[in-house]
This record gives structure tokens, sequence and C-alpha cells, in this order.
């Protein structure tokens, strides 16, 4: 046995009962803490004897699997433990050997434990690394796990609403047919009311239907040969008359052919939104203006209105369901009321109907500012067909995964 093994062997018992007293500061001593000491110590002796540095590196992995991380903490290290335990080798060496034995031994000893420290940290951030990786994992699967309850809760709540919700509008259309032509004015204040109310409530749970067809990949697009530029015309029309008093300019700068084959019914779903929310958040003054640009490919649609523009970090969320941005005291269901607020479904079908085409939808605009105005301006883009689309449509756009392909268009103007 190589003299420096000896000296360790002979001195084993100071060894451990001084790092035993190093670790633990006096307080009362833990049998498992003594004989993981012990083994530490015997382990240093085989390492020294064998010249191999493995023995002490299978201690530590023994150490670092040993210490799952337990929920909510911070996997602990054992880098301060290890030097205890050099600190306390080189005070029973040095106290207990002739200053130059004890410094030759140090020395030597130093190489092991540097080594199996570098060993221990290089562990540690592995173990780390894992533990990291599989808090991420389990992150994901909640948040599937959330969204997929969500998307449920939709497609239930919005089956369960339709009935009854069918049944007071036929009701409700009754009573109307029925009542008397000289009826008490505030009868047929309250039977206008319930209309409203109902076509509302019927809207909403359309909206929740949408929603869930677009969630569960379910969009039936029926595609015909469609006129885009009078498409738009009608959804401009109905909104112009529906501004309620509101003082804003609408303007329509549409090229004369703009064809493609589409679903119209679905096309004009999302032109009203747009042209809703443009007029929702633009103030009285404010400017709205429909274009239309022919690219290679495409045609693209384009909303810009003079209103209170988006944050930056908002002009994704607002195509995420149930999003609010904003003031949610806000929430009224006017439809062209300054800044009236809504489920924050819109949007999300919108993009749903867009991108069941194969087309995008997306929002620039420099900022929120509800002072200066800033304005927002929403792009549709839609492939142009010759005909429909054989099956499916494929996501035209997944073709550029990764690319910012907006990029790729031309400037609006
Ligand atoms: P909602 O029915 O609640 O308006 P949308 O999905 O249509 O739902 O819009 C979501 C949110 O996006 C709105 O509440 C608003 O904060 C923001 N938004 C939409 N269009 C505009 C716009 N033209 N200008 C400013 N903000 C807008």
């Amino acid at each position: 046995m190589p003299p420096l093994a000896q000296h360790l062997q002979d001195l084993r018992p100071q060894l451990v009962q001084q790092a035993v007293y190093a670790l633990t500061r006096g307080e009362a001593v833990r049998p498992m803490l003594e004989v993981e000491v012990l083994r530490f110590f015997e382990r240093l002796i085989d390492a020294v004897e064998s010249g191999s540095p493995d023995w002490l590196q299978g201690l530590m992995r023994d150490w670092v699997a040993a210490r799952p991380l337990s929920e909510g903490r911070e996997r602990q290290t054992f880098i301060p433990i290890l030097h205890t335990l050099r600190s306390a080798t080189w005070e029973v060496l040095s106290t207990a050997l002739p200053a130059d034995d004890a410094l030759r031994a140090i020395l030597t000893l130093e190489g092991f434990f540097a080594g199996t420290s570098l060993h221990l940290s290089s562990l540690e951030s592995e173990a780390r690394l894992m533990e990291t990786e599989s808090k991420l994992n389990q992150g994901q699967a909640r948040v599937e796990r959330l969204e997929k309850s969500k998307s449920d809760f939709i497609a239930v709540a919005a089956h369960e609403l339709r009935t009854p919700l069918t049944l007071i509008q036929g009701y409700a259309a009754l009573l109307g047919d029925d009542v008397p032509a000289d009826v008490a004015p505030h009868v047929q204040v309250l039977l206008a009311g319930l209309a409203n109310a109902t076509q509302r409530l019927h809207e909403i749970v359309e909206d929740m239907m949408d929603v869930s067809l677009i969630d569960n990949d379910m969009l039936d697009l029926h595609y015909e040969l469609t006129d885009l530029r009078w498409l738009l015309m009608q959804a401009f029309t109905e909104a112009q008359q529906h501004l309620e008093g509101r003082q804003l300019t609408l303007n329509f700068e549409v090229a004369e052919t703009l064809e493609t084959h589409a679903d119209a019914t679905r096309l004009y779903q999302v032109f009203q939104n747009l042209l809703s929310n443009a007029i929702k958040f633009t103030p009285d003054g404010g400017a709205i203006v429909v274009r239309s640009r022919d690219l290679p490919g495409f045609v693209e649609i384009t909303v810009a209105d003079t209103g209170i523009g988006i944050a930056p970090e908002n002009q994704e969320r607002i195509f995420q369901r149930f999003v609010p941005v904003g003031d949610v005291t806000h929430h009224s269901t006017g439809k062209t009321k300054f800044k009236g607020g809504g489920m924050g479904l819109g949007l999300p079908i919108a993009r749903g109907i867009a991108e069941g085409h194969g087309g995008a939808l997306w929002v620039e605009s420099p900022g929120y500012d509800e002072a200066a105005c800033p304005g927002s301006i929403f792009h549709i883009v839609l492939p142009k067909r010759a005909q429909p689309p054989p099956d499916k449509t494929p996501k035209l756009f997944e073709l550029f995964a990764g690319d910012d392909w907006a990029t790729r268009l031309p400037k609006a103007r």
C-alpha cells in the first residue's frame, strides 16, 4: 500500500470525526452522516491506493442520485460538503503528520479532490438539466390538458345552450306574432328587447360553436367562385349602416376584379369582424380604409383604421380565445360602440377561417395609444384559386414553416 494510503488508513477515525464535526458544527451527529463520511474516506483510500479517481466519482454519482428534487425546491449542491471534507482532511493531515509528509500528502490529494469536485458539478448540472426538462414537459402536458378541457367545455356548453336558446327564440317569435296590433307600447318594447337579447345570445353560442370547430380542425368550408369585391362591399355597406351616430369616415379602395374560390359565408364573417372592430376601436373623427392588393398567387385585403392601436405584446394575444386585452369593465355588447368589448372570440375565429382557406391573418400596429391613435392594419391574405381545393385545404403557409413569411410580401401602402 502506498505510504499516503497507509497514512489515511491509520488516520481514518480522526478524519471521520473531524469531518463529521465540521459538517454538523458540533450539533448532534446523525448516524447516516457518519456512515456516509466513513464511506467517503474509504473510497478516498481506494482511489489513492489504485491511483484511480473512479472510486470517488462512483460515490458522487450515488450522492447525486440519492437526492431527487423535492417538489418546488431547488436541488441542493454537494460541492460545499466536498469542500468541508477536503478542509477536514487538510486539518487532520497537517496536525498528525510531519510538515513535509503533510505537504506531500496534501499536494497529491488536491488532485483527487479537484477532479472529484469537477465531476460532481458536472453530474449536478446534468441532473438539474434533466429536472428542468422534465418540469417543462410536465408544464407542457398540463397546458395541453387545460387547453383540451377548455375546448371540450366550449363545445359542450355551446351544444347545451343551443337547444333551449332555439326554443326561447321560437316562443318569443310566436309571442310577437300573437300580440294584437293595439297592444300597449311597453309590451312592444319588451318583445323587441327579448328578440334582441336572444339574437345576441344566439351569436355568442354560434361563436362558441365556431371556435370549437376550429379547435378540432373540423371547420367545413364550402368553396365556390367568390367575388371578394362584392363580398367586401356588402360587409362595408352593412358597417356603414350600423355606424349608430359614430363620426367616422369609411373608404373603399378595392380592385374591380377580385375573385377566388372560397367559402363566401365564412369570409363575410371575417370581413364583418374586422370592420366592426375597426369601428369599435377608432374614436369619432377617425377613418377606416378597406384596400386590396394583388400578389403573386394571393390576394391581400387590409382593413386599416386610425384607432387606439394595439400594443406589440398583444398583437398575437388578440388571436387567442378568451384572452381579454384592455379593461374588461368596458365589456358591453355594442357592436359599434367605441371600445365596446366582447367575448374575444371574433379574431380567433377570423384567423381560423383564413387559415382554413390556406391563408393568414395578422395585425400591424405601431402600438397602443388612446391619445395619439396610431391605428392598426389587419391583413388577410388568401390564395388565388381557379378551382376548389381537391380535399382538405393544406395549410399553405406550412410550406414556409419557421419563416416569417409575411416579411416576404411587399410593404403595404
Ligand atoms: P371582441 O369581440 O372582444 O372585440 P375580437 O377577437 O374581435 O373580440 O378582438 C379582440 C381584441 O382585440 C379586442 O377586444 C381589442 O382589444 C383588440 N382589437 C381588435 N381589433 C382592434 C382594432 N382595430 N384596434 C384596436 N384594437 C383591436
